[in-house]
């Protein structure tokens, strides 16, 4: 019998092991804060709510908004309500007053220090501890069901590409060109698009944040577009340079080292490779062009439930790549007042290797559409 069934995410599976690395550092239990990793733990896609976490007992603090989505999202969870007049700390103060543990961790990143205080000065006979990284470490190795997620993500974002180029116009505006791409995605049945767009027309991609305005793409030959779908909580992360109009040589000498930098980095990624090594190949590339001090960021990050991981490929960064992982490879080369060029792929570390799981065309000869 063939099924083609999608992989399920198995949230006490990622629990057990959350509780097998909280023991090893010596913790009993958590209060999660943050809600990503709430809805990793539970699968609940909610805002506003806290999860307890011991041995013993899992316990999902939100409130009466979210009830009936809890009970369709997630299960062998207990639910706890708090009142409206209760705010989500002291719901959990509450709670874990009632607790016998003398000392509660907390996930720091996640909670403020206003939030801190008041946790602490509720449970003035506790001690709090604080945790950093537990969840966000299991989050890095991907499981099946978030790599299905994930390629469903990045299909989106590149079906959507595909049809918005289709539609340029050289009276179309950076913001034009991005509200098109969100609204393809959307229409392909993403939630929303995974981050801003970015879109930047000639000398404006030189700015690698920058913010689409009404610039039109007749002003230059190129333009840069930065870009990913969220599908069921889950990201994509791309970046292309397309060619409007016959452009200038320096632009293609630039595309041409960023394209052998983003390569030799790809074929650089396995695992047990440290991810400064990663970072330091494609540097070495741009070198040989001369572009090297136009790379004026860390080469990839990992993402998943959120666009920016706690995986960097950057200088200072000496862990080990560990198959699971799902990273982006993006050099870019930056010259203020011409124009800059990214490229940007999303990458599996395998057993073996990697495996890119993008496709979308990057050669110098495939980006021209006008
Ligand atoms: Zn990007
Ligand atoms: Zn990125």
């Amino acid at each position: 019998m063939v099924t083609n069934k999608k992989p399920l995410p198995d949230y006490s599976k990622r629990r057990d092991r959350l509780l097998r690395g909280l023991r090893s550092q010596g913790a009993k239990n958590l209060l999660i804060t943050s809600p990503y990793n709430v809805s990793y733990l539970t699968g609940f896609t909610g805002e506003d709510s806290f999860l307890w976490i011991t041995p013993k007992e899992v316990v999902l603090l939100s409130d009466a908004r979210y009830e009936e989505q809890i009970q369709s999202e997630v299960k062998d969870v207990e639910l706890l309500i708090r009142t409206p007049s209760t705010t989500i700390v002291d719901a959990a103060a509450n709670a874990l007053a009632l607790r016998d543990q003398a000392e509660i961790w907390v996930e720091a990143a996640s909670t403020s220090v206003a939030q801190w205080e008041r946790l602490g000065s509720q449970l003035s006979n506790k001690t709090l501890a604080s945790c950093s990284g537990a969840v966000e470490r299991l989050r890095e190795i991907k499981d099946a069901y978030e790599l299905n997620a994930i390629q469903d993500s990045i299909r989106i974002a590149e079906r959507a590409f595909k049809a918005t180029t289709e539609l340029l116009e050289p009276e179309m505006s950076e913001k034009q060109i991005a509200d098109e791409l969100e609204f393809a995605m959307r229409r392909l049945g993403a939630e929303s698009a995974a981050f801003k767009i970015i879109v930047g027309v000639g000398e404006r991609s030189a700015l690698p944040h920058g913010r689409p305005s009404n610039k039109p793409l007749r002003d230059s030959s190129f333009v840069l577009i930065d870009w990913g779908a969220k599908k069921n909580g889950y990201l994509s992360d791309l970046t292309r340079v397309v060619l409007t109009d016959k452009p200038p040589a320096k632009l293609e000498k630039m595309y041409r080292a960023v394209l052998q930098a983003q390569m030799d980095a790809i074929a650089a990624i396995k695992p047990g490779v440290l991810m400064s090594h990663i970072d330091a190949v494609a540097r070495k590339a741009l070198e040989k062009a001369g572009l090297e001090k136009r790379f004026t960021h860390g080469l990839g990050h990992s993402f998943g439930l959120e666009i920016h991981e706690s995986v960097r490929l950057g200088k200072g960064q000496e862990r080990p790549l560990e198959a699971g992982m799902v990273v982006t490879v993006e050099p870019g080369v930056y010259v203020p007042g011409f124009g800059g060029v990214r490229i940007e792929d999303d990458i599996l570390v395998t057993d073996s290797g990697n495996q890119v799981l993008t496709s979308l065309a990057k050669q110098w000869e495939e980006v021209l559409v006008a």
